[in-house]
């Protein structure tokens, strides 16, 4: 049978993710349960192999790496920093 849950992807509006430098970084992330998932920036936006991202397109995991990038692309972050 095949799945009807395709690959999900979280895409921030703040930045154009495709053809960025950053596609395929992976980063490791710990969850709140001990377990450890991957979020990976691809050309579609940020994905993440845990169930969240997987049933529902949506996860923490990839907020908070994207919530980082965002912060890093501010330039008034980065004068302050
Ligand atoms: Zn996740």
């Amino acid at each position: 049978m095949k799945s009807k849950y395709g690959p999900r992807y979280y895409k921030p509006d703040f930045m154009d993710m495709k053809d960025h430098w950053a596609v395929g970084t992976q980063w490791p992330v710990e969850g709140s349960r001990g377990n450890n998932y991957t979020v990976e920036w691809t050309s579609k936006g940020f994905t993440c192999d845990c169930m969240g991202m997987t049933m529902h397109g949506k996860c923490k995991h990839t907020r908070a790496i994207a919530e980082r990038w965002q912060q890093a692309c501010d330039p008034n972050f980065a004068l302050g920093a």
